[in-house]
Parts: C-alpha cells; sequence; structure tokens
C-alpha cells in the first residue's frame, strides 16, 4: 500500500532502535547493560496509583469533561505553576493531554502555517524537528557544543531570527544533554524576543530534576511579554516517574490552549480519565519522591561524568539536571576506525555489550546519549565495559 509522502518523510526513532536491538541481543542470552532508557527506573509512588484506583473505583471511566482535562487537573495545574514557577494561569489557560508530547505536537499544529521557522537548539530533543514538520513547518537549527556546555548564546538566538521565525524551542532541562540554563542566562534569551512575536514552546519536563543547587526560572516568568508569548510544557512522565500514564500538559495564551483544545477534540479525544485524576493527586501531593529521585539522579549524574570525563579522547559536561550524560567522544573516533556516532554505538553494543543512543539522532554526531535512569550497579558495570572498550 503507498504510505504517504509525509510519513515516509518521518525519521525512524533511534532511542526505539537502540532498545529492539538490546532486546535482540539478551534473547540470545547475551548480558547487554543498556543506557538507552528515556525515562526514570522508578516505580510510580503509591499515593499517585491509589487516586487513579480512587478514580476508576468512582466510576471514572468515561470520558473526560471536558477533554481537555478535568477541572480537578486543571486547577491542580495552576497552582503547581503559582506555587513552583511564579506563574499565574487560570484553568482556561491549561489543557491537559496524552503525555507532554501530545501537547507539544496540537501546539505546533495550532500555530505554524507551511513555510514558518521554528528554531530548536541542537543538540536537541528528537522529536521536536519531526513533529515541526508534520505540522509543515520548517526547522532550524542553532548549535551548541560541549563546549559551549550546549547551550546556545543571545547573539546566536538573534542571529537565527528571520521574518519567517515563528517559535523558538527551549528546553531546560534538556533532553539529550542534560544541560540547564541559569535564571539570568533565560533571561537574556528571552531578552531577545522582547520585541518580536515569536512564541516560546518552554519545555519544562525536567524542571524538578536540577542538580547541584541550581535554580529553576519559567521563560514565561522573565517578563510580561514573555509571559504572553509562551507556551508552557510539563508532564507527569519524568517529575513523578509516570511514562507510562501518557498524562502532561500546557499552559499559554486561552487563544492557543483554544485551538489546541479544538484540534485534540478531533484527534485523540484527551488522556484518560484516571490519569488525570492520578497526576492532579501528584501535583497536589507530598512532594518528598521528587526529592528522593533527584538526589538520586544527581549522584549518578556526577558518578557518570566524573567516569567519562576520566577517559582519554572524552570530553562529558557534568549534567545540569534531567538524566542524561552527553559526552562528546569524537576524540575517540580515529582510534576506534568509526566515522560518526552511529558506527561508535554499533560497536559499543556489539564488542563491550553496552547500548547507548547516537549523537546523530539529536542533531550531534560528536556525542552519545547515556541515561543514568538506571542502577548505579548497571552504571558501573556500563563504565568498566567503555573503559575496556576505549582502553
Ligand atoms: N520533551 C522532552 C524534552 C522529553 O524528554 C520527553 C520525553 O522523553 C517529552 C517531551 C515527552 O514526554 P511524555 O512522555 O510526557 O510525552
Amino acid at each position: 500500500m503507498k504510505i504517504s509522502q509525509r510519513v515516509q518523510d518521518l525519521a525512524e526513532s533511534g532511542t526505539i532502535a537502540v532498545s529492539n536491538k538490546v532486546a535482540a541481543m539478551r534473547a540470545q542470552g547475551i548480558d547487554v547493560v543498556s543506557l538507552g532508557a528515556g525515562e526514570p527506573d522508578f516505580d510510580t509512588p503509591d499515593h499517585i496509583k491509589a487516586a487513579a484506583a480512587e478514580a476508576l473505583g468512582g466510576g471514572e471511566t468515561k470520558y473526560a469533561k471536558p477533554a481537555s482535562g478535568v477541572p480537578e487537573l486543571k486547577q491542580a495545574v495552576v497552582a503547581k505553576l503559582q506555587r513552583e514557577n511564579g506563574l499565574s494561569y487560570t484553568t482556561d489557560q491549561v489543557v491537559a493531554s496524552v503525555g507532554g508530547k501530545e501537547a507539544l505536537y496540537l501546539a505546533f499544529a495550532t500555530l505554524l502555517d507551511p513555510g514558518d521557522e521554528v528554531i530548536i537548539p541542537a543538540p536537541y530533543w528528537v522529536s521536536y524537528p519531526e513533529q515541526v514538520k508534520l505540522a509543515g513547518g520548517v526547522p532550524v537549527f542553532v548549535d551548541a557544543g560541549a563546549d559551549a556546555g550546549f547551550r546556545i548564546t543571545p547573539d546566536q538566538l538573534r542571529d537565527a531570527l528571520t521574518p519567517r521565525t515563528r517559535v523558538l524551542v527551549f528546553n531546560s532541562p534538556s533532553n539529550p544533554t542534560g544541560a540547564a540554563y541559569s535564571p539570568e542566562e533565560t533571561d537574556a534569551l528571552a531578552a531577545v524576543l522582547a520585541d518580536t512575536d515569536v512564541v516560546t514552546f518552554s519545555d519544562e519536563m525536567y524542571d524538578r530534576l536540577l542538580f547541584g543547587g541550581r535554580t529553576f526560572k519559567s521563560f514565561a516568568a522573565t517578563s510580561d511579554h514573555a509571559y504572553d508569548h509562551t507556551i508552557t510544557f510539563n508532564a507527569g512522565s519524568k517529575t513523578y516517574s509516570m511514562t507510562g500514564w501518557r498524562i502532561g500538559y500546557a499552559a499559554g495564551p486561552v487563544d492557543v490552549i483554544k485551538g489546541m483544545a479544538k484540534l485534540q477534540s478531533q484527534t485523540t479525544s484527551g488522556a484518560a480519565t484516571f490519569t488525570m485524576h492520578a497526576l492532579a493527586a501528584a501535583l497536589d501531593g507530598d512532594q518528598s519522591c521528587v526529592e528522593v529521585m533527584r538526589a538520586e539522579f544527581e549522584r549518578r549524574g556526577k558518578f557518570l561524568s566524573d567516569r567519562l570525563n576520566a577517559l582519554d579522547g572524552v570530553v562529558c559536561p557534568e549534567p545540569g539536571g534531567a538524566f542524561y550524560a552527553f559526552p562528546d567522544v569524537s576524540g575517540t573516533f580515529e582510534a576506534k576506525g568509526v566515522s560518526g556516532s552511529t558506527e561508535w554505538a554499533g560497536r559499543l553494543l556489539e564488542d563491550a555489550h553496552v547500548g547507548v543512543v547516537p549523537g546523530s539522532d539529536f542533531g550531534a554526531d560528536s556525542c552519545v546519549r547515556l541515561s543514568f535512569a538506571t542502577s548505579m550497579a548497571v552504571l558501573e558495570t556500563a563504565l568498566d565495559r567503555i573503559e575496556g572498550f576505549l582502553a
């Protein structure tokens, strides 16, 4: 059957390709350690599961009313954004979604017309360019390598602006790099857009997973102008270890949120009702579970970057947040006889039985992504094997 050009043009997810290869090797009895996962290794906290069970027991088994989110969740999101991010939204400025991913896609589709440009700092999360293209937009990449701590500068942003620029994607802390912008750096980037109509998509999935005493500043909190021109995205996925629940949300200007809800009503009819109640309980409930996970991620991130930086030809900025390290391994390409990150990751998997994701998937072919959403024991084994691979 003929597959549409739109879908033919869509890139396959390399993260999934690595998982498949790891699974196939394991099925052959090979002891593979995988650092490919993009999800916390912790279980969802019990009080969140209990809230879902209670919702199911109470008959919350029908379409959510409205599909864009039950009032309890919208109120919990409004309270979270006020309490933690200093942002004042009303419930009609919030839409709940099938994970953070659906909210991002709905927003691109709501705002972009054919040819509109979207500035995406690289390295970037894999789905941004594909979602932009699906929505008819044109991704414009701005590169920031390991030497820049994977953070773009205000001058770079200014230089990338054109009359067709419609959206800036801003993701801090970042998947895949673990880089986190300071509040001052966030202010400085927002200032570049102060006299433009560019809309910023602030992907704040990892806002609670910050290390080294860093503080978080939402892009929308930088100025009144930024507040009016920002859509803030978040989800239960990373903060509360709820990746499989598929529940996220966005907050922003009423007209954009309305457009997103209209599109959602004709596509998915939104997230599952009982997961909305679970996320409301997560946001309203005791937050100590987040600190337990955050502290453990910080310990692992430091361990990983210290061990990686001790290797010849490897440069790894210490992760500022999230649960990814993104070492530049190009200094080892020649010795290993490889031409890029895909070959490097393939060789590491074949020879040392360690799964990592090639940086080429994220727009950075000199790097690979290592997730530390896995136990210390697994990380130690993986690092021992990588050391052996590069010896
Ligand atoms: N944005 C970033 C930066 C992510 O890393 C992810 C998940 O990997 C998402 C969005 C999507 O999250 P969700 O699983 O809630 O759809």
